[in-house]
């Protein structure tokens, strides 16, 4: 018996860390540069930088509007092209590495990960629900999907489809979606913060439970083709794989997994004690694949999608600043005015209360 060697585990660990943080930088970076846009915008300025493409990520419903209009036209939409890009390649993605999007780049992983932990702080063994329970609460993830699914892809139809692309709604759905957070309402705060302390309670909550992008990614994978393959010949059947799998696998089970909660975090691998009985592989064993070529594959997959865009010109919208100044002005103008308008209850009070001045002989 081969036991794997504790540097091996910290390696492997390190190389996924190495890539979630990675990425948790681009994005954070990302938004500091988007919200440095948007306030010169607001501030009535032109800012002397292009507004990062990348902020279209956090845009899903944009991103499955264009779809639609892509597979009946052939033609990228302008107004969030890299929405787009961005969706094709985190899609493609999972029909080779499963889920590996989720526990390798995703930053709500990342930051959902970081919950589990504290998970593990708190509840020293940790907390379980029953199957019942996760068999209805995993639905819901694939409810929220179908929903966004079913109402662009059957119940819009393709005019429509053109409308929501040019709307001033969809046009500005960036610049909305940063003062979701930047001035975040009082239910929107206590929501995610419930989400938050759910997250530590339940372990991977957000992700196993809720996340529709994860939903339609873990259908999507069931046609990948790397999957994690158990050698029966060297498994013991120890059962530490099956403790440490966030998705709750039951890997002894079987000899290839194809579940759609496997996000290919290799935890399984990197705590198997035994040489050879665990691995992620691609078509069915003939290709293994460790962490460091995951990783590899994952960055080229991002790397090449984007040069592509890039180079086609369908990575840049085409809203000008001018245009974003313009909707900033109008936006402001309106929210002045709004604010401007009386109460109808203090307009009532003010009344009696002047009727009242009146009666005491203060106006004459
Ligand atoms: S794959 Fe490894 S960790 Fe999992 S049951 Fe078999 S021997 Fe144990
Ligand atoms: S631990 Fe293994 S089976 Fe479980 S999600 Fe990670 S890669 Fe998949």
């Amino acid at each position: 018996m081969t036991i794997r060697q504790p540097h091996m585990i910290e390696r492997s660990n390190f190389i996924r860390k190495l890539i979630q943080i990675l990425f948790f930088v681009i994005v954070t970076g990302i938004g500091v540069r988007f919200y440095q846009f948007v306030s010169l915008i607001d501030a009535g300025v032109l800012p002397g930088f292009e507004r990062p493409p990348g902020v279209e990520a956090f845009l899903p419903i944009s991103a499955l509007v264009s779809l639609k209009y892509f597979l009946f036209t052939g033609k990228i939409n302008p107004i969030h092209p890299s929405a787009l890009v961005l969706f094709l390649i985190i899609c493609m993605t999972a029909l080779i590495l499963k889920k590996g999007f989720c526990s390798w780049i995703c930053p709500f992983g990342f930051l959902s990960e970081f919950l589990g932990k504290l998970h593990f702080r708190i509840f020293k063994k940790g907390l379980s629900i029953p199957l019942w329970m996760d068999l209805i609460l995993r639905s819901l993830k694939y409810i929220i999907a179908v929903f966004f699914i079913w109402n662009i892809s059957y119940q819009m139809p393709l005019s429509s489809v053109e409308e929501f692309i040019q709307s001033p709604y969809n046009r500005f759905a960036d610049i909305k979606m940063l003062k979701f957070f930047t001035r975040i309402s009082a239910t929107a705060f206590t929501i995610i913060l419930i989400l938050s302390i759910l997250s530590i309670i339940i372990r991977n909550c957000w992700c196993r439970y809720l996340c529709p992008y994860g939903a339609l990614l873990g259908v999507i994978s069931f046609l990948s083709v790397g999957r994690i393959i158990r050698n029966p010949l060297n498994c013991t059947k120890c059962g530490k794989c099956e403790k440490t799998c966030p998705g709750l696998i039951k890997i002894r089970q079987k000899d290839q997994i194809n579940s759609s909660e496997c996000t290919a975090c290799m935890e399984c691998i990197n705590i198997c004690p035994e040489k050879d009985a665990i691995g992620f592989s691609l078509f069915s064993g003939k290709f293994s694949v460790n962490e460091l070529s995951l990783a590899l594959i994952l960055l080229l997959f991002f790397t090449i999608g984007i040069s592509m865009a890039k180079h086609s010109g369908k990575w840049q919208n085409n809203i000008s600043k001018n245009e974003y100044l313009d909707y900033s002005t109008t936006q402001s103008t309106f929210t002045w005015s709004t604010n401007r308008q009386i109460d109808p209850h203090k307009m009532e009070k003010m009344v009696k209360m002047m009727k009242k001045m009146k009666n005491q002989g203060a106006y004459k």
